[in-house]
């Protein structure tokens, strides 16, 4: 287990996880829930997260890399695996070898592939995705017979075929509802009844549950996060944000009026003012654009002023508070909370971002607030990032 004498955390309640797990798998009704873990869980920890999703049900987990789908599988984790990206030939004897589901992203993938088989391994296992309007990865509508064609005379272990939706998450669906058009007549042609189809993320799910084929893919609301405002407005059920991010003060000062503070002495005090400085930076995922974001100080707001720097950042007070005085720069304090899109508001970005930037020098320390202790615990197996 590694030492941590830094107070900055980032808190990851397993608990919450669980709850927005099962809130999807009802949901869904008999179509099971495929947990999105790539880049390490949406910053999550990817460990931790396979481990509680799995306790609770899920049979398959997807990825985006192969370097994912292994670091899992040399952990330990036996469930399924989805590589959803692109894999290289190098990578297909390992994914025969591991018993990882690798995805045909085209009909050159699948010469690719099918050159590379080792005949004395496991077959491989693969879900074909089809590009029905995402134009990012995927068998182009009119390769779809050639490629179910191909497949069939190879020794390919056929088990899935997917896509993915652009503007689930957006109001207009004029796009949504093609794709949804498109994948049907793929499915129409689809002879094998043991093919799962799957096509839903977050969005799709929660907005079109009627969609949920054999299997829905859930990423961003299984950590408790709305994929976009609307889509957070328009749900019929309650997410749990699984991240906070925690601090706290290590230096409290009183600066006079009109004195300067932080990188070129941008900010002024406009009167006498107290000063923290808080032991987080741009470094840690505090970006550079979240100066003038607020905190929570004993349940209260306060603003980051001046410029952040790497390592630590300034506050101000509205009262003398001592070092050690505990700081939630995400999730709740008092009454009051800063969620992960209040962030995102202010960064001009999508929420998906922010836990994916929170770097490595944040450890992730795990609770579960569905323990009947409700007491913070540290999965002594899990090493922390
Ligand atoms: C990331 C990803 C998902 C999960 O999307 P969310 O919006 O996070 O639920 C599903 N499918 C594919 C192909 C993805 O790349």
């Amino acid at each position: 287990m590694t030492e941590h004498y830094r107070p900055t955390k980032a808190v990851i309640d397993l608990g919450a996880i669980k709850k927005n797990l099962v809130a999807f798998q009802q949901k869904s009704g008999d179509a099971q829930v495929i947990a999105v873990v790539k880049a390490d869980a949406y910053g999550h920890g990817v460990l931790a997260v396979a481990k509680t999703v799995i306790e609770n049900g899920v049979s398959m987990l997807a990825v985006a890399t192969p370097d994912e789908a292994l670091f899992l599988r040399n952990e330990g984790i036996e469930t399924e695996l989805l590589v959803m990206g692109a894999t290289p030939s190098s990578f297909i004897p390992v994914a025969q070898q591991r018993n990882i589901i690798v995805t045909a992203v085209s009909l050159e993938w699948l010469s690719m592939a099918a050159v590379q088989l080792s005949p004395d391994l496991n077959e491989l296992k693969i879900h074909l995705k089809v590009d029905t309007g995402m134009r990012r990865i995927g068998i182009q509508l009119d390769e779809v017979d050639e490629a179910f064609g191909f497949i069939a005379d190879h020794d390919f272990a056929f088990q899935g075929i997917f896509t993915h939706f652009a503007t689930a998450d957006e109001k207009d669906s004029s796009l949504f509802h093609e794709q949804v058009h498109a994948m049907n007549s793929v499915i129409d042609i689809l002879e094998d009844p043991s093919v799962m189809v799957h096509v839903s993320n977050s969005a799709a799910a929660t907005m079109h549950p009627e969609l949920a084929c054999d299997a829905v893919r859930i990423g961003i609301s299984l950590y408790g996060i709305a994929p976009s405002p609307y889509v957070g407005e328009e749900m019929d059920f309650k997410l749990y944000p699984a991240l906070s991010l925690e601090t706290e003060i290590i230096h409290v000062k009183q600066i006079k009026t009109g004195e300067g503070l932080s990188y070129g002495a941008t900010y002024r005090a406009e009167q006498d003012e107290w000063i923290a400085t808080l032991p987080i930076g741009y470094a840690d995922g505090m970006l550079r654009g979240l100066q003038g974001q607020d905190v929570l100080v004993k349940g209260q707001r306060v603003p980051v002023v001046g410029r952040i720097c790497m390592d630590q950042c300034m506050i101000r007070l509205s009262e003398k508070l001592p070092v050690g005085e505990k700081v939630q720069l995400i999730g709740h304090q008092g009454g009051q909370q800063i969620f992960i899109d209040e962030w995102a508001r202010r960064l001009e970005t999508i929420p998906y971002e922010i836990p994916c930037i929170l770097t490595k020098r944040v450890p992730r320390i795990y609770s579960d607030s569905t323990e009947v202790s409700n007491l913070p615990f540290q999965e002594p197996d899990i090493m922390l990032r």
